[in-house]
């Protein structure tokens, strides 16, 4: 059972099961849909089918006030212990259309980048492959500007579709989004990424196959495997590594409940069995503090923390 409530339940349930397209879950439990595998319940979990049942669910959201969170992979979010009032939502359906039309690639914001970056260079087209040793929806790419081995995903976005919370959709260019170091001038809106739209160069297809393949044996050898997380907890410092840091002040390692900075990576925390959110934060308030103290550095969080989280992340910064 969500322990938060938005307290309009009895009014949305009937309203969501009119919309057609929609599955909607009760008291969904968050933990199920993120990769540290940690979360309490949310009021409504929906997987949306298509743009027009996402129309639908945007408009009551606007209505009713409901607290509202799109979700892709859950690779890189931490959801409260308490759960989330409001609505969680997926895509799928229409929203996992991949086309491929000479070098322009058109991908719904559900489908797996990694399965587009690999079914691309299976067609003989070259620039995601960078991109494809990660866990994440083409429209959390998007998001987050994510990259990889020097590639972003700005350098092969040629543009995305939006739908505000309003209902407009519009069509914007990479350089619109504002792309920065994981991050674009979608985050702290919430304005849903819908498709995005790739130009990609004309390659090999073994090649660019076996490159995938290549870049994915590397990267899984640097992270911790079998074990749930998040990737990178802290962005990168301008020109030094945030692993770095926690590992010279000694913090690879450390606990905090079911929660651990890996031994493997000191930029990432694993869930080892049983983590809570507040396991995660406290062992971030630490590294935040520790790096403060020995290099007057502020690390700086990549992973969403949702709903309360970010209130108690920026209180203990005062
Ligand atoms: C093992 C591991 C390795 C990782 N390595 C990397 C790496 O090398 N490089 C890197 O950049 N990241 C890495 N990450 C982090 C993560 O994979 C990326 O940030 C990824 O792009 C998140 O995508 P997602 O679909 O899982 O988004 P989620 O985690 O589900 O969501 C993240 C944010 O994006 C928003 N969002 C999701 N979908 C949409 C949408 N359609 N429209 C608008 N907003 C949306 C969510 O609301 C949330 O705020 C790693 C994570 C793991 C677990």
């Amino acid at each position: 059972m969500a322990t938060e409530s938005s307290g309009v339940a009895p009014v949305l349930a009937p309203k969501l099961a009119a919309i057609a397209g929609l599955v909607v879950c009760r008291d969904e439990p968050l933990a199920k849909h993120c990769t540290f595998q940690i979360g309490g319940a949310v009021e409504w979990y929906l997987e949306v089918e298509g743009t027009a049942a996402l129309a639908a669910v945007l408009a009551l959201v606007v209505e009713h006030e409901t607290p509202f969170q799109i979700l892709g992979l859950g690779s890189n979010i931490l959801f409260p212990d308490a759960g989330l009032p409001g609505i969680v939502a997926r895509l799928s359906g229409d929203f996992r259309r991949l086309e491929i039309a000479g070098t322009t690639v058109t991908a719904g914001a559900a489908l797996s980048l990694a399965q587009v970056a690999r079914r691309t260079a299976q067609a003989g087209l070259v620039g995601l492959e960078a991109l494809s040793g990660f866990p994440s929806t083409v429209g959390g790419a998007v998001y987050m500007n994510a990259g990889c081995y020097g590639t972003e995903i700005r350098d092969v976005l040629a543009s995305a579709a939006l739908l505000d919370p309003d209902g407009t959709g519009r069509r914007v260019t990479a350089e619109e989004l504002e792309p920065g170091y994981r991050e674009t001038n979608l985050q702290g809106t919430s304005t849903i990424v819908t498709e995005a739209v790739f130009e990609l160069a004309v390659g090999e297809a073994a090649a660019a196959v076996a490159r995938i393949d290549e870049l994915n044996r590397r990267r899984w050898q640097s992270l911790p495997s079998g074990v749930a997380n998040a990737g990178s907890i802290f962005k990168n410092p301008p020109g030094d590594y945030a692993g770095r840091l926690v590992d010279e002040c000694a913090l690879k390692g450390r606990a905090s409940g079911g929660a651990r900075i890996s031994p493997r990576h000191g930029n990432v925390i694993v869930n080892e069995g049983g983590a809570k959110a507040l396991d995660v934060l406290a062992l971030m308030l630490e590294m935040r503090r520790s790096v403060r103290e020995r290099f007057g550095i502020e690390l700086v969080p990549e992973v969403i923390l949702a709903g309360r989280l970010a209130e108690i992340w920026r209180a203990d910064a005062a």
